[in-house]
């Protein structure tokens, strides 16, 4: 280990750090340092920022807030409200720079990373800008004599976000701006580890005009969720995270009659046919399993390799790894940045010294890696193992690091075999030449998001996201039509409107539409 494990807080500690606000009914609320937790950037190991411990006091005061902004924004005028999200959309744009830096400088994922997630996520807001038509219902005329039927879309009440340290800006966009649009009001709790884009979003909200308590933002851990979870008048919660944690939210939240869709922790496989593309297939494996340093729920870290493809793609994929620069996000240049806490990084090694131990070959050890010029950062190299076994736990367990897997089989049949048997079902991939091949593996794959020769299957911003099995917990995924379910109850209103003059006599059978 190197001096990268030193904590700094303590040498930091009288440098004035800038401490983060709650923000309730459109403006901040402000905390005394002592009651927030520090916010490191990874790649220097210093403290930047103090985060807000928040918890039953604070979710309390903006779920009140949020209870009392609900109906006003209920009857807004669809047309009035989608202005708002015209004009966040704008604002986001122009301040997609500003919000990506904020992501890489307490993340640590590249700058460009950092930007292109913060443009997936303006996506779904340029979405919810045509919410007009989105929630249009259904009108039957005739479902008996001068009886009508309309389906109504009506928004939930107050409802909740709570989302990972890996996307803090394009998680929450892909949750508010559907929540929202539906009519409903919202508490955003965000991650601890990576809060700084937060305040400008909720700043920009406002700016877009955003009626004081339709969203609030609580800051906080385990208490600020519980208090969430446990609070009646939130009605629903879409959580972004891992399983253990979204298991407790979703168990908790359901059993107190919440709605609630959790999506959770992943292992990806990409499949590699011998017929593949190989330049296309190494450029893949290195990009989907070591970007943003493998902290994402759709990396690909197990790359499944069909027919004895390993043999040619190993080199290609060698080649590949020696020429990737580990930095600073920030820096021009840089393809993956620091591990985003000392914490996790000390995880992924204790999982790639787990991989040795259960006997598979470590081709490249990134453990070693220090950074000469940022010493206490958290940085970590990439690390790819070969002949790795379905039996081991780095197989079977989620590492959320630069680490990337290679399995080799015989058949196509044992490889979908092993991407159908695994616990995790978030997002998986083919790379072949053959349609037929790919076809039949997109009928066959169990998994909710597949690629066909694309490595990071995040369909666009107004479609469907979300997994399965031990990836996701609920029945609605996130986003577009499926996001606006989430968000909405359906109502059916039958009216009678008798014909002028007419009244049917009087009868106590049951109604009948004939
Ligand atoms: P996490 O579960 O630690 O944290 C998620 C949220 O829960 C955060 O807001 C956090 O503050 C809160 N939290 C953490 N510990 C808690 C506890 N004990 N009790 C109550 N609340 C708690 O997840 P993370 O480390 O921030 O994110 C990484 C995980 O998220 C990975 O497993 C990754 O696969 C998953 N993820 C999934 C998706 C998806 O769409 N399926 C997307 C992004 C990330």
């Amino acid at each position: 280990m190197t001096t990268e494990s030193r904590p700094k807080e303590q040498a930091t500690q009288t440098a004035p750090v800038p401490v983060l606000s709650h923000w309730i009914d459109n403006r901040p609320v402000e905390v005394l340092p002592e009651h927030a937790g520090p916010v490191y950037n990874p790649a220097t190991g210093e403290v930047i920022a103090r985060v807000p411990r928040g918890g039953q006091p604070e979710v309390d005061r903006a779920v009140a807030s949020a209870k009392a902004a609900f109906p006003a924004w209920r009857d807004m005028p669809l047309i009035a409200r989608s202005q708002i999200f015209f004009a966040f959309r704008e604002l986001a744009w122009k301040h997609r720079k500003e919000l990506a830096e904020l992501v890489t400088r307490d993340h640590g994922k590249t700058f460009p990373d950092a930007l292109a997630g913060v443009t997936r996520g303006i996506e779904t807001v340029e979405y919810a800008c045509g919410l007009p038509v989105h929630l249009a219902g259904m009108n039957t005329p005739n479902v008996a004599t001068n009886v009508d039927a309309v389906t109504l879309r009506q928004p939930l009440g107050v409802t909740a976000a709570i989302t990972p340290f890996n996307f803090p800006v394009m998680v929450p966009m892909w949750i508010l701006p559907i929540a929202l649009a539906a009519g409903n009001t919202m508490i955003l709790k965000p991650s601890s580890h990576t809060p700084g884009a937060t305040q400008l979003q909720a700043e920009l909200w406002a700016e877009a005009g955003l009626p004081e308590g339709v969203l609030n933002v609580v800051y906080g851990g385990r208490e600020a969720v519980a208090a969430l979870v446990e609070h009646p008048d939130v009605k629903a919660i879409q959580f972004v995270g891992s399983t253990k944690v979204g298991r407790y939210v979703y168990e908790e939240g359901t059993k107190r009659g919440k709605r609630v869709g959790a999506f959770t922790s992943a292992k990806n496989m990409m499949v590699v046919l011998p017929d593949t593309d190989l330049d296309l297939a190494a450029d893949s494996a290195v990009a989907a399993g070591y970007g943003s340093a493998g902290e994402r729920c759709m990396a690909q870290t197990l790359l499944v390799a069909v027919g004895g493809v390993a043999d040619k793609l190993r080199p290609m994929i060698l080649e590949r790894i020696a020429n990737l620069k580990v930095g600073d996000g920030m820096e021009p240049g840089v393809d993956m940045g620091p591990i985003y806490t000392r914490e996790h990084r000390e995880s992924v090694i204790k999982w790639i010294d787990r991989g040795v131990e259960e006997g598979a070959e470590l081709v490249v050890d990134g453990r070693p890696f220090v950074h000469p010029d940022n010493p206490d950062g958290f940085f970590l190299g990439v690390s790819l193992f070969d002949h790795v076994q379905p039996t081991m736990d780095i197989y079977n367990q989620e590492i959320f690091g630069p680490v990337l897997g290679v399995v080799r089989v015989d058949t196509y049949d044992e490889a979908i075999n092993l991407v159908n048997s695994h616990q995790y079902a978030n997002g998986t991939a083919i790379f072949t030449t053959d349609g037929g091949a790919a076809r039949r593996f997109q009928l066959e794959s169990e998994v909710p998001m597949v690629g066909v020769n694309v490595p990071i299957p995040v369909p666009a911003g107004y479609l469907s996201f979300g997994g399965a099995k031990e990836s996701a917990l609920g029945d609605l995924p996130l986003r577009g039509e499926d996001g606006l379910r989430f968000f909405t109850r359906q109502k059916e209103v039958t009216i009678r409107w008798p014909e002028p003059g007419k009244r049917a006599a009087l009868s106590l059978v049951f109604p009948g539409n004939r």
